[in-house]
């Protein structure tokens, strides 16, 4: 008789060898993109030189699309498309994983620099859902681009400079009445200000401030001015590592959703595409809603196929884009929340992902009674289950947390309002949202080879 019960298994239980050396192999070149891959921007490079190193081409180099061509779109440096040709029509459909690589973060305000008792600090405006207090008595690092009358200028200040910038907090000896303050209040949006120097020029006034335009005009050639059209972040200073005293794990910054970005464009390289388009989207601005033109609601999704059934054909008609939609397939590529026994009144056991036991199919996610979400047909969460099944994918179903104590989205509503089938499907995570989540390595490679079995079939 089949076994009649689900119980999904730890990974590591009855791995092999070679299993084991895959995990441990891959989580190498994912800590690497982690390090590297600090900006949205710097994400979309990485993927390109790795997208051009397994042999693909812009789009725009091509006259026409055939089976087996390996293409590439990005969208203002902060969205990539990674595509490969199948001998089927685009029209039938496609089969995309969408992923995001933006991440919770200080952004720099247009004026951030200020002076006040002769130390000078930047201003930040903290971007998407993040627990400030983390954010204080930190190392942080700046990266982004100054966009100045002579150019556009690249700072990246991180983890191997040799000076770093931080956020203060109070010490516990004063701070008697910030501790009986709530979480969410005890530190201010408007206290998130970086220190950036302290040694006053010889000016009348504005001394420290001085000093800080003067070097960052010298390292940078850069104005206070300058500011206002720039993106800048401040992130965690400190590398990617290995977790846990059997190293079982990685520790890092970003990882929602930079992990489910890392192993769905590692997916699409080594996948074996035959009938069906496979297609690799990672996208910008999920933590802030999706929106604007690099966010999943933006159109170049959809322009990107378009593209290509006009590559393909030849010629091109809006039914054709529409039809391609209805045919296609999606996994919704982003994190989900692992059981953390100190927490565990935040989530119901049965129905909430563990770690080391794969990948997390998540049929719906939302807050309250399903707001919010596309919530995936039988038909469909179905049919990934049986193609994980079969292709020796371990995997796991999980919701986000307990019902009514908060919730979460992702970017699978906004591709399943296109009339695409899209599921939820990515690695989970503890600490998530917080300078240093942590991810199971066995998980990270049973996502990367979830998304390439899903780029095959
Ligand atoms: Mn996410
Ligand atoms: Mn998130």
């Amino acid at each position: 008789m089949d076994n009649l019960t689900y119980e999904p298994k730890n990974i590591w239980s009855d791995a092999n060898d070679s299993l084991k050396e895959n995990i441990m192999g891959f989580s190498m070149g994912y800590k690497q993109f982690l390090n590297e891959g600090i900006t949205e921007r710097k994400c979309v490079r990485i993927a390109k030189i790795m997208a051009e190193r397994a042999g693909f081409v812009p789009i725009e180099s091509k006259n026409r699309l055939v089976y087996g061509d390996e293409v590439y779109l990005i969208n203002k440096n902060k969205n990539i498309i990674l595509a490969r040709i199948g001998k089927k029509p685009v029209e039938e459909g496609v089969n995309i994983v969408a992923s995001h690589i933006d991440v919770p973060r200080l952004d720099l305000k247009p004026v951030p620099l200020f002076e006040e008792t002769e130390m000078a600090f930047l201003k930040t405006h903290y971007y998407g859902g993040i627990k400030k207090y983390q954010w204080t008595a930190i190392p942080l690092g700046l990266s982004g681009i100054v966009c100045t009358k002579h150019g556009d200028v690249e700072v990246d200040i991180g983890e191997q400079d040799d000076f770093c910038l931080c956020v203060t907090d109070l010490l516990p000896h004063l701070a008697a009445e910030q501790m009986k303050k709530k979480l969410s209040e005890a530190i201010e949006g408007e206290k998130l200000n970086l220190v950036v120097g302290s040694i006053p020029a010889n000016v009348e006034n504005y001394k420290v401030k001085q000093t800080v335009l003067e070097i960052l005009y010298q390292k940078y050639n850069i104005t206070e001015e300058d500011f206002i059209s720039a993106e800048l972040e401040a992130y965690p200073a400190f590398r990617a590592r290995d977790v846990g005293f059997d190293k079982s794990m990685v520790g890092g910054f970003g990882q929602d959703d930079r992990v489910c970005a890392y192993t769905s464009f590692c997916g699409i390289l080594d996948a074996d595409i035959q009938d069906k388009t496979a297609v690799c989207i990672l996208a910008d601005k999920e933590e802030v809603g999706s929106m604007g033109n690099t966010g999943i609601k933006s159109k170049f999704l959809e322009n990107a196929i378009a593209e290509m059934i006009n590559m393909q054909n030849g010629n091109y008609n809006d039914i054709m884009l529409r039809r391609c939609l209805s045919n296609s397939a999606c996994l919704s590529a982003d994190v989900s929340a692992a059981y953390d026994p100190a927490y565990e009144s935040a989530f119901e056991r049965r129905n909430t992902p563990f770690f080391n036991k794969g990948v997390v199919i998540t049929k719906y996610t939302g807050s309250r009674g399903k707001s919010g979400s596309s919530d995936a047909s039988a038909e469909f969460v179905g049919k990934v289950r049986k193609m994980f099944n079969e292709n020796n994918v371990a995997w796991q179903t999980g919701e986000l947390g307990k019902i009514d104590i908060g919730g979460g989205g992702t970017v699978a509503q906004y591709i399943a309002n296109l009339n695409v089938d899209v599921v939820d499907c990515g690695v989970a995570l503890l600490s998530m949202h917080s300078p240093f989540e942590i991810a199971s390595k066995a998980d990270i490679f049973m996502a990367y080879k979830g998304y390439r079995v899903f780029y095959e079939n």
